[in-house]
């Protein structure tokens, strides 16, 4: 574009870069996703859900240089799960904390163990259940109310165009289509729970590394011990073949799906009927939310 060496180079988009001209096109591009799906607003206070690994903490910082421009707030939320193998959660603290100072913002770590007495890998224990679930599980709910402590008025994921074309693809396979109706690039506010948005939904994994290596940020370069489940990598490696051979195909994907899939499954899988919870007041299809049955079950303080 500008005739200096190029740094990067995009094969779906046909394109060569040099380093400051990707940072621009990243940052046009996840500024177009927040206006194409109307995620944010002037005013806005986006709160950025960091575990510390590379796709958060480039949605982090991504977002502080676009909320300037576009007019609204940004701050930290991080969830010290207490996950000790490998030292996992110790190096996931450390630098979101230090990404949030960099930043210069408002932000709030919550220990689970402090906080409830207990961590991820003892609740998975007591109950039965995989890590992953219990995790998730505990995540969805604890941001949600870390959140509305904080007035956030949004909650932004580090979900990448890649982890949707393989959400897709394997709710597909295992004809899940209520879940799939659900694969959306935001999820409005509701009694109790914060509006949640995707800005890196049309973003590609491998730019997301690039602008991580060009901005020289510092994750948190392991995996969760306990690792995503082998399935969804095998659809990945799936898709990457896929890619390699017609540039682009993944974006076209996700982007066709959003416009033309999404709207047929929502008017077909509705919002399900919910209450507010006995305990908690968060949203439930039951008495008890799935969050205060752990708390019970395990026997937690809250
Ligand atoms: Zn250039
Ligand atoms: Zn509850």
């Amino acid at each position: 574009m500008c005739g200096k060496e190029a740094a990067v180079r995009l094969r779906y988009a046909n394109l060569w870069l040099c380093r400051e001209h990707f940072l621009e096109f990243f940052e046009r591009r996840v500024e177009r996703t927040l206006r194409r799906y109307g995620m944010v607003r002037e005013g806005d206070r986006i709160g950025v859900a960091v575990s510390g690994g590379k796709d958060s903490m480039v949605a982090l910082y991504v977002l502080s240089r676009l909320g300037e421009r576009v007019g609204f707030e940004v701050c930290g939320l991080h969830i010290d799960l207490g996950i000790s193998a490998e030292n996992y959660s110790r190096v996931c603290l450390q630098r979101v904390v230090e990404a949030f100072r960099e930043l210069g913002l408002v932000y709030r770590v919550l220990s689970l163990k402090k906080e409830y007495g207990f961590t991820v890998e003892e609740a998975a224990k007591r109950v039965r259940r995989p890590q992953c679930a219990v995790c998730g599980l505990v995540r969805r709910y604890v941001l949600n109310k870390m959140a509305l402590e904080m007035g956030v008025t949004k909650l932004a994921t580090g979900h990448h165009l890649n982890d949707f074309a393989v959400f897709i693809v394997n709710n597909v396979v295992h004809a899940n289509y209520a879940y799939l109706a659900r694969l959306k690039p935001m999820l409005l506010a509701r009694a109790g729970l914060v509006a949640r948005i995707r800005p890196l939904l049309e973003t590609p994994e491998h730019d997301i590394a690039a602008y991580a290596r060009f901005l020289g940020i510092r994750y948190a370069d392991i995996r969760c011990p306990y690792g995503a489940e082998e399935p969804t990598k095998v659809v990945g490696r799936f898709l990457e073949i896929v890619e390699k051979r017609s540039p682009g195909i993944t974006m076209m994907m996700v982007r066709g799906f959003i416009a033309r899939c999404l709207p047929i499954l929502e008017s077909r899988f509705g919002e399900e009927e919910v209450r507010a919870c006995k305990e908690c007041g968060y949203p439930t299809t039951g008495d008890l939310c799935a969050f205060c049955r752990l708390l019970r079950r395990i026997g937690a303080r809250r």
